[in-house]
């Protein structure tokens, strides 16, 4: 099981990468995301509306308390192992199996502006994805790519409304919710 712990967010600057954080923690087989410091209720929402419609991916989002409360409900309660994502860390390749190896729930903590120094210590983890500075969403995405061997997109979402029918040219969206007989294809906007 993974989660996501994103520190804090600029409700002005941040909308926009903070809620791609979350999809693609969701799209990438995260269970948690937690959004420390603050609450902005527009990309919740933004989050919510695409489990509403695309299915169940978290078991739990949550906002507003400080990284100290998520991390240790993630040692507390999880019994988890924490990684921090940073240019500063190790290679991905060298560590990664030693993070699969522990067999614990991972948190995955990414920044958004300057991160706190206390996190490369609290980490049991420093994980860089290439030593260059680069974006949360990218470093996230190959993380857990990597975690799961690239196995979580197949990954099918409970209680799904729609879903995508692969097509080599334009858009085909099954809508799988209610009566079977009634399945409706439809192009998505
Ligand atoms: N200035 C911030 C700091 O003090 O570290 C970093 C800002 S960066 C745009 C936001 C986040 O992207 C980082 O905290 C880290 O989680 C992630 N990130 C960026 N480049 C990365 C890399 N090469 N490897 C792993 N994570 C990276």
């Amino acid at each position: 099981q993974a989660g996501i712990l994103r520190l804090g967010h600029r409700p002005k600057r941040d909308k926009r990468i903070t809620t791609h954080t979350a999809l693609v923690a969701r799209a990438f087989g995260a269970s948690y995301y937690f959004l420390s410091e603050v609450c902005d209720m527009s990309v919740m929402d933004n989050v919510l509306s695409v489990e509403k419609r695309w299915g169940r991916g978290f078991k739990l989002v949550s906002c507003g308390l400080s990284y100290k409360d998520y991390i240790s409900i993630w040692r507390n309660y999880m019994k988890g192992v924490i990684v921090h994502l940073t240019m500063y860390g190790l290679e991905l390749e060298r560590e990664i199996d030693g993070i699969k190896k522990a067999g614990k729930p991972v948190l995955i903590i990414i920044g958004s502006e300057k991160v706190p120094g206390e996190i490369y210590k609290i980490a049991d983890f420093n994980i860089s994805v290439g030593n260059q500075p680069h974006s949360e969403v990218a470093a996230l995405a190959i993380f857990l790519d990597r975690l799961y061997n690239g196995q979580e997109l197949y990954y099918k979402f409970e209680d799904a409304k729609v879903q995508i029918e692969p097509s080599a040219s334009g858009k085909k969206v099954i809508s799988i919710g209610g009566n079977k007989d009634e399945k409706e294809k439809y192009n998505d906007a």
